[in-house]
């Protein structure tokens, strides 16, 4: 029996691991710009990765790349979580959300990849109400990376060839280079072929995320929603992170929730939210004159007297 049953564990055991395996998969894939989404008879496919931001599927000029119109959002029915948000990303520009644990920044985030539906208002991208866009649309254009961005388990090369298959190893190191990873490809000799292991624990935290931070570049959207690790930064990874964002082409469009603020000084726009409301916009020195909580927060985080 005892022969019987050892192979069925086993067998259970890989069947786990699949699952976990597939549930990665799915989750790089929902947030890379893998064209699957089909509507009606008609599968909408987004532009190749070339012309990406070269020709802009909603046009381009003064319009701005993404607008909160008064964004109201709960999770729960009756529960509100961000309430009446607005503010405009102009092209081109880097926004920073910053505020408290819990004010409902990441939530932000969340909304205009449309993992959920905001309950009033509207997010527009490029003009067009995001209920309009088709999700393969979406993510072309908006890439997304979450705090705990999932990793493949296999080498440093199939991760970064899940956005940009075919990339010569120059290439690939290129990218690794920009966000401050090169190191692991020396660390192994192995180099590209470098296992990082189930979900990526051969990595650190931080190292994890510019690793998805260097898949998103390569994917090339022009417009990037990142959601700094609160964890696992230590002073080398936070500034690491801070050469990784750096490595955002400048006309490329960022929106990043900021949970250090020497991450964003210098960002052309913040956007203070607490308890999901926003309760200042400006850039740093505007609202270290006007705003009380942003002068905390960085009289906390920067020394600012
Ligand atoms: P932090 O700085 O700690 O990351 P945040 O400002 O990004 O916080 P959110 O993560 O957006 O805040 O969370 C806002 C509120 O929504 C919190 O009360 C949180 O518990 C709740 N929340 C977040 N995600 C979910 C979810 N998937 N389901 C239910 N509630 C959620």
């Amino acid at each position: 029996l005892f022969f019987l049953i050892m192979p069925v564990g086993q067998l259970i055991g890989a069947y786990s691991q699949l699952q976990t395996g597939l549930g990665a998969l799915q989750r790089i894939e929902d947030v890379l710009r893998v064209p699957t989404e089909t509507e009606g008879d008609v599968v909408r496919v987004g532009p190749p990765r070339e012309s990406r931001g070269a020709t802009p599927v909603f046009g381009a000029g003064a319009v701005p790349a993404l607008v909160f119109d008064r964004v109201t959002f709960g999770y729960g029915e009756g529960e509100t979580v961000v309430e009446d948000i607005s503010f405009t990303v102009s092209q081109g520009t880097r926004t920073a959300l910053v505020g408290p644990s819990g004010a409902g920044k990441s939530t932000l985030l969340a909304l205009a990849e449309r993992f959920y539906e905001v309950r009033s208002g509207a997010i527009r991208l490029s003009g067009a109400d995001i209920r309009e866009v088709s999700r393969d649309e979406l993510r072309s254009r908006l890439g997304y990376v979450e705090q705990e961005a999932p990793i493949l388990a296999g080498t440093l090369r199939e991760n970064l060839s899940l956005s940009a298959p075919g990339l010569s190893d120059d290439e690939l190191t290129d990218v690794l280079r920009r966000v401050n990873l090169d190191e692991i490809v020396k660390r192994s000799p192995l180099g590209l072929d470098a296992q990082v292991g189930e979900g990526g624990v051969l990595l650190s935290g931080g190292e994890r995320q510019r690793l998805a931070i260097a898949r998103t570049l390569l994917a090339a959207p022009p417009i990037l929603l990142l959601d700094e690790p609160t964890s696992n930064l230590d002073a080398r990874n936070e500034q690491a992170f801070r050469a990784a964002i750096d490595a955002v082409p400048t006309d490329h469009t960022l929106l990043i929730v900021a949970h250090r603020l020497a991450t964003v000084v210098d960002a052309d726009q913040i956007v203070v939210v607490d308890q999901g409301r926003v309760v200042g916009t400006g850039t740093h020195h505007e609202l270290i004159e006007s705003s009380t909580l942003y002068r905390d927060l960085a009289s906390h985080q920067l020394l600012v007297a």
